[in-house]
C-alpha cells in the first residue's frame, strides 16, 4: 500500500510517500481502507520534530481519518464497508483515569499519527472503541474533518470553562482548526462569540462561521475592541492557542470570574503573566489536551445532526502531501486541509 512515512524529522522533503505492507488488525482492532485524512497542527510537530521530545520513527501521520472497515482483528466484529471515522486519542482503557471517562489524562495516552500510525496510507489499524459509525449520506470529506479539533474545543469549552448561554467569548485565531470549532460550540451553547484574525478576509470569514464580531489584530488593538463590545465589563472566555503574544494581555481582558484556557502555543510558550489581575478578579487559567471517548462521541453527534458544521479549506491528493502542510504552515488556511486518499470513497 502507499503510506506517507517519516523516517526522520526536517523540512517537507520527509514527507516521503512509500510502498509499505498491508498492516494486520491484531485483537479488539479493525482495518480501515482510508479515504479522507485531515492536517492538524499536530502533523507539523511530528514532521518537523520537537526539542526534548521522542516520537516513534518511522510513522505514519494523520490523526483525523475516515473511510470504511475493511477487515477486523480477533473478537471484532464489524461488517466490511461500514462507513466510519476515528476518534484519534487511544488509552490504556483499565486505569483509573480512564476508568473515570478522563481517557485523555492516561499515562498510556497517545494519538494515532503521533504515538502510532495514521491516517496518511492507504490503510490504518485502530482500535474498535476508536471506530465512530458515519450515518449514511454524511459525507467522509465532513467526517474526516472534525475529530481533533471539535474535541479539543469542546473540552475547553464544555468542560474546562463551563461555558454558559450568555458568556461573552473570544476566540483567537479565527482561521485555525480548533477556532472554527470553538466559535460553533460556543454559540450552540448560547454563548455570544467574537473573533480575531491576521487579515481582514479571515474576520469575514470567522464572522460567516457565526461570530457577531471580529478584529484584525494586525490593525486594531484587540483589547481595546473586546473592552468595547462588551461594554467595558470583560469577557468571560477566552479561548487561547496562541500563547506569549496574546495570553499576557487576556488576563487583563478578563471580566471577573473570567476564564481563558489554552490548548497550545503558537507564538511562543515562554511569557511574564501578570497575576495580581489573577486573584484580584478571581481568574482562572486552565490549560486543556483533547478530551474523553464519550465527549468526543457526543462531539460526533452535533456534528451528523448539523448543530455543528467542519469547515474545509482545501483538498489535495495524497501524492501532494507536503503542499498541503505548505498551505498550513503558511496560515492562508481558514478551515481544515485535507488529503484524499482514495477517490473511490466518498
Ligand atoms: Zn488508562
Amino acid at each position: 500500500m502507499r503510506a506517507v512515512r517519516i523516517q526522520e524529522h526536517g523540512g517537507y522533503e520527509v514527507l516521503r510517500l512509500e510502498d509499505a505492507p498491508v498492516p494486520e488488525p491484531g485483537p479488539g482492532q479493525v482495518r480501515i481502507r482510508v479515504a479522507w485524512s485531515a492536517l492538524n497542527h499536530l502533523d507539523k510537530w511530528v514532521r518537523a520534530g520537537v526539542p526534548g521530545h521522542k516520537f516513534p520513527l518511522p510513522l505514519t501521520p494523520g490523526c483525523d481519518f475516515s473511510g470504511v472497515v475493511d477487515a477486523c482483528g480477533p473478537g471484532v466484529d464489524v461488517q466490511a464497508g461500514t462507513r466510519v471515522t476515528v476518534a484519534p486519542g487511544f488509552s490504556c482503557g483499565t486505569c483509573r483515569m480512564c476508568a473515570g471517562g478522563r481517557q485523555q489524562l492516561c499515562r498510556h495516552f497517545g494519538i494515532y499519527g503521533e504515538t502510532g500510525d495514521g491516517g496518511d496510507a492507504d490503510y490504518a489499524v485502530v482500535k474498535l472503541e476508536n471506530l465512530i459509525p458515519v450515518p449514511d449520506g454524511f459525507p467522509l470529506d465532513c467526517a474526516a474533518a472534525f475529530p481533533l479539533t471539535y474535541l479539543t474545543a469542546w473540552h475547553m469549552l464544555v468542560e474546562r470553562c463551563g461555558v454558559r448561554p450568555g458568556d461573552l467569548v473570544l476566540v483567537h485565531a479565527a482561521g485555525s482548526g480548533v477556532s472554527v470549532a470553538a466559535v460553533q460550540i460556543a454559540k450552540l451553547w448560547g454563548a455570544r462569540v467574537m473573533i480575531t484574525a491576521g487579515s481582514d478576509e479571515k474576520v469575514q470569514k470567522g464572522l460567516d462561521n457565526g461570530a457577531e464580531s471580529g478584529v484584525n489584530y494586525r490593525r486594531e488593538d484587540w483589547t481595546a475592541a473586546a473592552k468595547a463590545w462588551t461594554g467595558k465589563k470583560g469577557l468571560d472566555i477566552i479561548v487561547d492557542h496562541v500563547g506569549a503574544d496574546t495570553l499576557p494581555k487576556g488576563v487583563w481582558a478578563l471580566a471577573r470570574g473570567g476564564r481563558i484556557v489554552t490548548c497550545g502555543v503558537t507564538s511562543g510558550g515562554e511569557m511574564t503573566l501578570h497575576i495580581a489581575p489573577v486573584f484580584f478578579k478571581s481568574l482562572s487559567v486552565l490549560g486543556s489536551t483533547m478530551g474523553s471517548l464519550g465527549e468526543q462521541k457526543e462531539v460526533a453527534e452535533h456534528v451528523f445532526s448539523g448543530r455543528l458544521r467542519p469547515v474545509i479549506d482545501s483538498r489535495f491528493p495524497l501524492e501532494r502531501v507536503a503542499d498541503a502542510h505548505r498551505k498550513l504552515d503558511a496560515r492562508e488556511a481558514f478551515g481544515k486541509v485535507l488529503l484524499q486518499v482514495d477517490p473511490g470513497l466518498d
